[in-house]
C-alpha cells in the first residue's frame, strides 16, 4: 500500500511516489505518496491561517489530544516497531525502546500543557513600580517548520510535534526521506484527534524542497535535527528566524581511577557504542580511559563487544544491525582503514558486508583521525589511554562538538567539578552520554547545536514571553 501525505490534517494522495527501501537486503518497507509544491503552499498556508485559533485552544483539548496520541502510539507499538526497523534497519528490540519512549514524550507533553502557567512579577521593586504587578505569559512563536533525521524516525519526530501541539503551535513535520513512513503512521493518530486541522501537517520532501521552505516567512520558527553542516547552513540562511539546532556528537565517556565496577563501565561502553549501530548523536566514540584502569577495560569492552551480535534487525536477538545505507557503510570503513594507517591499533572488527559494518574497538588513533575528531555514526569505538582526570578533561574539551559526557567516578567531589568543566549539554555521572529522559533539558553546545530539547524546554523555545502590566493595583 502506498500511503498518503497529510495536509492540514487530511491524508492526500500525488502523482508522484517514493518507495522505502530495507537497509538490511533491500526488501520494500513501504511506499509513500509525495507532495508537490501545491500541497506545501496549502500545508503551510493552513498553519498561518489557524495560529490565532491554535494558540487560544484551551489547554485541556491539548493535552486530551496529546494523551490519545500517547495512548495509541502505545496500543499499536508493535506494529510500529515493525515499521521503524524496516524502514530505518534498527533492531526491532531498540525499536520497540523507541516507541516506549514516544509514548512517553506525549504523554509528558500533556502533563506539561496543563502545567504551562507562565509566572507573575511584582514591579513595586522601585516607587516607580508601586501599584503595579506584572504577569508574564508565554505565547507561540508561530507556526513551526520541524525537520527530522533518519536515525529515530518516531522519536525526534514526537519531541517536536508533541511540544508544538502542547503549546498550540501548527507545526509543518518534514521527516527524513529515508525513513518517513512511521512520521506519516502518525498521522493516522493525529487524525484521530480534534486538533484543527490546520494546525498539522506532515509532508516527506526532499532536500532540495526543505531548504526552500526553510525561507518561507509564514514558518517563523525551525526546528532541526540532524547533521552539523545542514543545521548551520539553515542557521545562517535565515537569521531573523528562531532556529533550534540538535545537531551531531562525537560522545565521550572518562572512566576515573576511583571507579571500582568495571565490569558494568564496559558493559556500558559497549551496548551503547554499538547500539543503532552507532547511529546516534550520543552514542560512546571516545573512551578515555585512566591508565591505572586502561588494561582491565580494555579486556572488558572486547568481550562485551565480542558477545554483541550483529544481524538482520528484524531479529530478536539481533543487537547490531545494517546501517542506514551502504554508502555510510563503506564511509565508516575508510575511516577505520584511515585511523589503522595513522597509527591506530585495530583491536576487534573493521570489516563489513553489504551496509553492515561489524562492531569495531580501536586503541591509540590519534586524535586528528576523523575516528576521534568527526561524529562516526557508525558502530565504531575508540579506546584512549590518558595519564590523568585533567588530561581526559582536556581531550574531551578539545573536540568541537559538545552534546553530552559520560563521566565514571564514585567520588562527590570529582563529579561536580567534571560536571562544571565539562563544555558539553549535559554531564552523566556513573554511566555513558547516551541516557536521555523527557524531564531533561536535552541539547548541545559548539557545533553540536542550540536550544534545548525535551517537552518544558521545546516549549520554552516555541514561545515567546509576552508582559501585561497592571496598574493602580
Ligand atoms: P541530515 O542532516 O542529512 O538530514 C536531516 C534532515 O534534514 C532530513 O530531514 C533532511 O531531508 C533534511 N535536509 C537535508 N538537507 C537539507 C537542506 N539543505 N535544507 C533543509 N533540510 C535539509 O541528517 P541525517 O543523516 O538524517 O541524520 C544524522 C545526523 O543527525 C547526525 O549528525 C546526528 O548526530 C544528528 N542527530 C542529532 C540529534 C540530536 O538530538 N542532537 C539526534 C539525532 C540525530
Amino acid at each position: 500500500m502506498t500511503v498518503p501525505f497529510w495536509v492540514a490534517g487530511k491524508p492526500v494522495t500525488g502523482k508522484a511516489t517514493a518507495v522505502i527501501r530495507h537497509s538490511f537486503d533491500g526488501s520494500e518497507a513501504g511506499a509513500h505518496h509525495l507532495p508537490g509544491p501545491s500541497d506545501v503552499d496549502a500545508a503551510v498556508q493552513a498553519a498561518a491561517d489557524v495560529a490565532d485559533e491554535f494558540a487560544a485552544l484551551p489547554a485541556h483539548v491539548r493535552a486530551g489530544a496529546l494523551d490519545h496520541v500517547s495512548r495509541r502510539l502505545s496500543e499499536r507499538s508493535a506494529e510500529i516497531a515493525r515499521l521503524i526497523t524496516a524502514e530505518s534497519g534498527k533492531p526491532v528490540k531498540w525499536s520497540r525502546g523507541e516507541v516506549d519512549r514516544a509514548v512517553s514524550t506525549f504523554r509528558w507533553a500533556a502533563e506539561e500543557a496543563r502545567r504551562f502557567s507562565g509566572e507573575l512579577q511584582r514591579l513595586d521593586t522601585d516607587p516607580g513600580g508601586t501599584g503595579r504587578l506584572a504577569l508574564v505569559r508565554r505565547v507561540p512563536r508561530g507556526p513551526v517548520l520541524a525537520i527530522t533525521p533518519f536515525n529515530f524516525p518516531l522519536n525526534l519526530v514526537a519531541h517536536k510535534v508533541a511540544p508544538a501541539i502542547a503549546v498550540g503551535a501548527p507545526i509543518v513535520l518534514k521527516p527524513a526521506p529515508s525513513t518517513p513512513l512511521t512520521a506519516l503512521l502518525l498521522g493516522e493518530i493525529l487524525a484521530e484527534t480534534a486538533l484543527p486541522a490546520g494546525s498539522w501537517s506532515i509532508l516527506p520532501l526532499g532536500n532540495e524542497e526543505t531548504a526552500e521552505l526553510v525561507a518561507d516567512p509564514r514558518l517563523p520558527v525551525v526546528s532541526f535535527t540532524g547533521s552539523v553542516p545542514v543545521g548551520w547552513a539553515i542557521r545562517d540562511r535565515v537569521p531573523r528566524k528562531h532556529v533550534a539546532l540538535e545537531l551531531g556528537g562525537n560522545g565521550a565517556v572518562l572512566v576515573c581511577p576511583d571507579w571500582t565496577d568495571l565490569d558494568f563501565a564496559a558493559q556500558r561502553i559497549a551496548t551503547f557504542a554499538m547500539y543503532q549501530a552507532g547511529q546516534s548523536c550520543i552514542s560512546v566514540q571516545r573512551v578515555y580511559l585512566h591508565t591505572d584502569v586502561y588494561d582491565e577495560v580494555q579486556e572488558k569492552v572486547l568481550a562485551q563487544v565480542a558477545a554483541l551480535r550483529t544481524g538482520n534487525p528484524r531479529e530478536e536477538e539481533v543487537d547490531v544491525g545494517p546501517l542506514i545505507n551502504e554508502r555510510a557503510a563503506t564511509r565508516v570503513e575508510s575511516w577505520v582503514s584511515e585511523a589503522v594507517s595513522a597509527g591506530a591499533t585495530l583491536l576487534t572488527g573493521g570489516g563489513r558486508t553489504g551496509s553492515t559494518v561489524q562492531p569495531t574497538v580501536l586503541a591509540d588513533a590519534p586524535e586528528d583521525a576523523s575516528v576521534l575528531a568527526d561524529e562516526v555514526f557508525g558502530p565504531v569505538v575508540s579506546l584512549i589511554r590518558v595519564s590523568s582526570v585533567d588530561d581526559g578533561v582536556a581531550r574531551i574539551n578539545a573536540s568541537r562538538f559538545g552534546l553530552q559526557t559520560g563521566v565514571f567516578t564514585r567520588d562527590l567531589r570529582t563529579a561536580f567539578d567534571l560536571s562544571a568543566r565539562l563544555k558539553v549539554g549535559g554531564v552523566l555521572v556513573g554511566d555513558v552520554p547516551s541516557f536521555r529522559a523527557d524531564q531533561m533539558p536535552y541539547g548541545g553546545v559548539k557545533d553540536s547545536g542550540i536550544g534545548r530539547e525535551g517537552p518544558a524546554a521545546a516549549m520554552a523555545d516555541f514561545t515567546e514571553e509576552r508582559v501585561t502590566v497592571l496598574t493602580g493595583l
